[in-house]
């Protein structure tokens, strides 16, 4: 006699209803609010992830991360937040594509304008990162996208054996030089310090590398051209002699700017516009946790941007949990 194991019908998954009051919003698809979003859809709370533009965001642009534990040979940006992003659809995580423009408090709940439609919530996660901050000089804005750029990785490949410049002396700007390094003829790092504030392995690999040159205490003052970038003006922060470069591309590194526009009014930023947070990603606000680029902190990289979403997530249900 053959024994028959009855088995149970699976549960359906089911789809968060967004009209109905969700536990958590997480604002932002990069590591951080990705990160959050699987601790979140682990503790089974009832999550949207918003996101304007793709998954991954600024990271998924990086040609190769060397410093995110568990990759020996390094792994694309892209890559990386792929593998992230299959981790946490795997888990059924609701995604509202859409531009948030505000996040308030009202009677106990957080309701969030993503697109003029409105979502309420529990608790919410700002994740929104951060962009490329511009330099604000003459002819930056009028040659984006014909010579001016701010991704080497989308756009280094169409400067093959051309001349270009880099702007900024961190972990960005020497990153990206490397990378243009395999396509382009000469790259010149324009720096306003003689010391670069990349970490010391980029650094050495940079300054080692026969294609890369240095213009150190130097500023770019405008950038010039007809159809598209023919030159720039440097200018010696010391001396204040200026100098006409020609260049076919100019690539900007400069830093970031937060994005946090969207809860300027309702929690305490710094003075550039990063939320301020405790160790538990706890913002001003009771309910609304920041997490990744957008917070004030010291390093900012995907390993503590992913840390950040975790403890975010995990502060989010604790709270939602009374
Ligand atoms: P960053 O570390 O803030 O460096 C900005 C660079 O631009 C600095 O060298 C700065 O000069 C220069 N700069 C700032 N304003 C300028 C201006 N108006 N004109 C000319 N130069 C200006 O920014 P980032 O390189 O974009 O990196 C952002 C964050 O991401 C950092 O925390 C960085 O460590 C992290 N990141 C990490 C990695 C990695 O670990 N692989 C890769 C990319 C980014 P001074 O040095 O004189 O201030």
């Amino acid at each position: 006699m053959s024994t028959q194991i009855k088995t149970r019908p699976k549960p359906q998954t089911k789809k968060t209803d967004k009209n109905k009051t969700l536990d958590l919003i997480i604002i932002g698809g990069g590591p951080a609010g990705l990160t959050a979003a699987l601790y979140a859809s682990r503790a089974r709370l009832k999550v949207v992830l918003v996101e304007k533009m793709i998954l991954g965001g600024m990271a998924s642009t990086a040609f190769s991360i060397e410093n995110y534990t568990g990759f020996p040979e390094g792994i694309s940006g892209m890559e990386l937040c792929q593998r992230i992003e299959k981790q946490v659809r795997r888990l059924g995580l609701d995604i509202v594509w859409g531009n948030t423009t505000s996040v308030k408090k009202k009677k106990g709940q957080s309701e969030v304008v993503v697109d003029n439609k409105t979502l309420v919530s529990k608790a919410v996660i700002i994740a929104s990162g951060s962009e490329a901050a511009k330099l604000g000089i003459a002819g930056e804005d009028e040659f984006r996208g014909r010579g001016v750029s701010y991704c080497a990785t989308c756009d280094g490949p169409f400067y093959k054996d051309k001349n270009v410049m880099v702007v900024g002396g961190g972990n960005s700007a020497i990153e990206e030089a490397l990378f243009l390094a395999r396509y382009a003829k000469k790259i010149s790092v324009v720096h306003r310090r003689d010391e670069l504030r990349a970490d010391k392995i980029l650094a050495e690999r940079a300054l080692a590398n026969p294609k890369i040159y240095f213009f150190w205490h130097a500023l770019v003052s405008q950038v010039l051209g007809e159809d598209k970038v023919r030159e720039v003006m440097l200018e010696d922060v010391q001396t204040r002699k200026k100098l006409k470069v020609p260049i076919d591309g100019i690539f900007i590194y400069i830093g970031s700017k937060p994005n946090s526009e969207m809860v300027k009014s309702l929690v305490k930023l710094d003075k550039k516009g990063f939320i301020i947070t405790d160790d538990n990603m706890n913002t001003s606000t009771s309910g609304i946790f920041a997490a990744g680029d957008v917070r004030k902190k010291s390093l900012r990289q995907v390993v503590t941007a992913a840390a950040d979403g975790a403890i975010a997530a995990e502060s989010a249900r604790k709270y939602i949990e009374g």
